[in-house]
């Protein structure tokens, strides 16, 4: 089988109010239309991970994930995507839908969310959901108790909300380790991370590398990855992230 790679498109807020986990709606709209014009297939999770399991992906494809379920997803993001036939997965903290953030790191004042009328509404039009815990904490910092009453409880409301357990996974943070995969997999057919890279044959479908959209915001550089020419840019976004990393606390910078 010939060899093939996957840009699993990271974001959280499309919003003008500025900050790493908000991107510009005209910003947002730039992204989404020149990946629409690139011919790089655009692949709903659930189709990628089947298409993966019989190995017949394309060589190159695009999946699109946002964290969190901001309000300004269906408001900004969705109506944009819904013109070019781009079908996301939005993942969510089942415990603050219909209120504001309120965990660590956020914004300054606290966006609010989706409530479950607009979730239910926007699956019925396409829009995959998956599970973002119910109470967005960093898992590795629970004991097993914990993280099994986060992964399995935030999936509990999803199923009654939306008729099926959900089949995707994304660990606040992007932090979990071999622990916390392992409750993870026995629930979920994959999870993302926030490790920045594009999805190779090699890489576990619990721990899958992730495109953060924040790097790409300027339209030529967008436009020389989705051309297959990003490659030293992710390298070295890989080697300041690493740099910072060792300066800071890991939930700094990330959802
Ligand atoms: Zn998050």
């Amino acid at each position: 089988m010939s060899g093939w790679a996957t840009s699993i498109l990271m974001y959280h807020s499309v919003s003008d109010r500025g900050g790493a986990t908000s991107i510009a709606p005209a910003v947002f709209a730039m992204q989404m239309r020149a990946l629409a014009q690139s011919g790089v297939s655009c692949l709903t999770l659930g189709d990628w991970a089947d298409l993966r399991g019989a190995g017949r992906l394309p060589a190159r494809s695009v999946v699109v994930t946002f964290d969190d379920g901001f309000a300004d997803f269906d408001q900004a993001a969705w109506p944009v995507m819904r013109d070019l036939g781009i079908r996301p997965i939005v993942y969510l903290p089942t415990d603050y839908m219909g209120g504001r953030e309120g965990w660590r790191g956020i914004a300054d004042p606290p966006r609010p969310l989706m409530g479950w009328d607009r979730v239910e509404a926007l699956a019925g039009q396409g829009v995959l959901f998956g599970n973002h815990t119910r109470s967005h904490p960093d898992l590795t910092a629970l004991p097993e108790a914990g993280i099994e009453a986060e992964v399995q409880g935030g999936a509990g409301v999803l199923a009654d909300r939306l008729g099926a357990a959900p089949a995707h996974f994304a660990p606040p943070y992007g932090l979990a380790g071999p622990r916390e995969r392992a409750v993870i997999a026995r629930a979920h057919v994959t999870s993302v991370g926030t490790r920045l890279g594009v999805a190779g044959q090699g890489d576990d479908l619990h721990d899958l590398p992730r495109i953060e959209m924040f790097y790409f915001q300027n339209p030529a550089r967008w436009q020389a990855h989705l051309a297959g020419r990003g490659g030293p840019y992710l390298a070295l976004r890989r080697t300041l992230r690493a740099v910072k990393g060792a300066a800071t606390k890991p939930w700094v910078g990330l959802k």
